[in-house]
């Protein structure tokens, strides 16, 4: 039988954090759960949510791209500014890996790269 030896998990420079992998309680959505998100009929919804109370800002404020939610407007946009939501844009401007794209990269059909989506950040409309 073989032994699975975790080593080197403190001071890898990889695995910076390593609480933070194993934690399920904070883990956000994954991208292309987000993918899933942006088209048109499950946008719609994700932005007209009903009142949570249990959320921030009742649900009432929520980022798409980030699947997060945020307290008030001004909080919203000002998260549109900031790094990690410049960064999760980017991300999702790669399409989504499918099992077609799979097929075609190991040789079954012509292979075709994978094309830029087209990702803007939310409209917010002012109250
Ligand atoms: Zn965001």
């Amino acid at each position: 039988m073989t032994r699975s030896k975790q080593v080197g998990n403190h001071k890898s420079d990889k695995k910076k954090n390593i609480s933070k992998l194993w934690k399920t309680k904070r883990r956000v959505k994954d991208i292309d759960q987000i993918h899933h998100d942006l088209r048109p009929e499950n946008a719609e919804r994700l932005l007209n949510q009903e009142l949570d109370y249990q959320l921030p800002g009742n649900a009432q404020h929520y980022c798409l791209h980030c699947a997060r939610y945020f307290v008030d407007l001004k909080t919203l946009k000002e998260h549109f500014r900031t790094k990690v939501h410049k960064r999760r844009i980017k991300q999702l401007k790669e399409e989504p890996y499918t099992q077609e794209e799979a097929e075609r990269a190991a040789g079954m059909g012509s292979y075709v790269a994978p094309q830029k989506v087209e990702v803007e950040t939310q409209e917010v409309e002012m109250k």
